[in-house]
């Protein structure tokens, strides 16, 4: 993997310093962005379990277009793996993990999509509540919108991304830390962590809700919230 260590094209992090890994790259989220994430945080507080929702929501997404994609494109189903999303659960240590065989982000995507809000649901979300705060009204927003990817700081500390697109030969991590102005992405380094296609994300939990990593927790949020998503979800235990 030296045709990665010697690429420091960027501007890096102190990440960039340790030649044992490629370089680790910092970007500030839009403005607009942080001011979201705060919302989120501040108005869903008693609604957090909606992360997972919009977690298995944006895995079928992927799934979605990569099966759209390929009537034309064929062979970006080339890695031959079963279109499905897996969710494990770590409770001992409060980790979730949701990996999806969909399309999965380039590195340009991966700053474009979780590091903006380009994304209509998110920003229609952001527009409604800030109507119904000046109005003082309590509506039930949640069930309205889709509040997306950052709601996964709902629950998490840390949020890692690991994504292979199969529109390019590398695989990225995109991590971001609760309550940060900015997130790092950096190429997968991790030779054990490399998937065939699509995106892992990694919920390390607030301390209060590593109750969330939980099988039967879990299960029973899939149940409630995601029944009519099209494709398989597999949830299971890591072994302690
Ligand atoms: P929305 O789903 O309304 O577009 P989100 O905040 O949920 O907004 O997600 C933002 C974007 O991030 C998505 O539109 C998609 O491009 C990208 N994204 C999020 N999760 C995934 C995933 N599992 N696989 C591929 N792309 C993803
Ligand atoms: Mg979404």
């Amino acid at each position: 993997r030296n045709d990665i260590l010697i690429s420091n094209r960027h501007e890096s992090t102190a990440a960039a310093a340790d030649t044992s890994n490629p370089p680790c790259e910092k970007f500030e989220y839009q403005a607009e962005v942080s001011r979201l994430m705060d919302l989120i945080v501040h108005s869903l507080y008693s609604n957090k379990e909606v992360f997972l929702r919009e977690l298995v929501s944006n895995a079928s997404d992927a799934l979605d277009k990569l099966r759209f994609l390929s009537v034309t494109e064929p062979e970006l189903l080339k890695d031959a793996v079963d279109l499905d999303i897996r969710i494990q659960t770590d409770k001992d240590n409060g980790i979730i993990t949701i990996t999806d065989t969909g399309i999965g982000m380039t590195r340009q995507e991966l700053v474009d999509s979780l590091g903006t809000i380009a994304h209509s649901g998110t920003a229609k979300f952001l527009k409604a509540l800030k109507e119904s705060q000046e109005a003082g009204a309590d509506s039930n927003l949640i069930g309205q919108f889709g509040v997306g990817f950052y709601s996964a700081f709902l629950v998490s500390d840390r949020v890692v991304v690991s994504t292979k697109s199969p529109k390019s030969d590398k695989q990225y991590v995109w991590e971001g830390e609760s309550g940060a102005s900015s997130y790092t992405i950096r190429e997968e380094a991790d030779p054990a962590k490399l998937l065939p296609r699509g995106t892992r994300l990694t919920l390390y939990l607030k301390h209060d809700d590593k109750g969330f990593a939980h099988p039967e927790r879990i299960q029973k949020l899939v149940k409630n919230y995601s029944q009519f998503v099209s494709f398989p979800i597999y949830t299971w235990q890591e072994k302690g």
